[in-house]
């Protein structure tokens, strides 16, 4: 992730992705993009399901694809787009549940990857350290 060019590519595989959204209840489309050291990206979307509280992030979906697949560390960037948000609406920040799934797959590698939360109008660039201070991850749990 190097230039604009990167963070809008990025940016556009996580709008493409919010069209594949599952979000019959809540109407919100999320689409989320993890790029990597290597080029690689993975893509996610949210899955809302009946009981509400088993409802998964776009964010949250992207991480388990990418640990799935072997992923260990490497996050450089993310991208967040939510597709039909209302005109004036800022860009959807993940939640604090996808900040920490985040956090443990950037802290397997010691990364601190961007972080662009993005709508039709706008986009929010942050580090995902500002959006989970102090957290709590594998490093934790080391013992001596
Ligand atoms: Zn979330």
């Amino acid at each position: 992730m190097s230039d604009d060019s990167d963070r809008d590519a990025l940016i556009v595989a996580a709008r493409r992705q919010a069209d594949f959204a599952y979000a019959p209840y809540s109407g919100l489309k999320i689409g989320a993009a993890l790029a990597f050291a290597d080029g690689t990206v993975v893509i996610g979307a949210n899955v809302e399901n009946a009981s509400y509280g088993l409802t998964l992030c776009a964010e949250t979906v992207a991480v388990a694809k990418a640990m799935a697949d072997g992923r260990r560390g490497g996050l450089e960037a993310v991208a967040v787009f939510v597709a039909g948000a209302a005109a004036d609406t800022p860009p959807v920040m993940p939640c604090g549940r996808c900040r920490q799934v985040l956090h443990e797959l950037a802290a397997l590698g010691a990364s601190d990857p961007l972080v662009w939360c993005a709508n039709e109008s706008d986009a929010v660039a942050t580090r995902l350290s500002a959006l989970l201070p102090q957290p709590f991850g594998p490093e934790s749990l080391q013992r001596d």
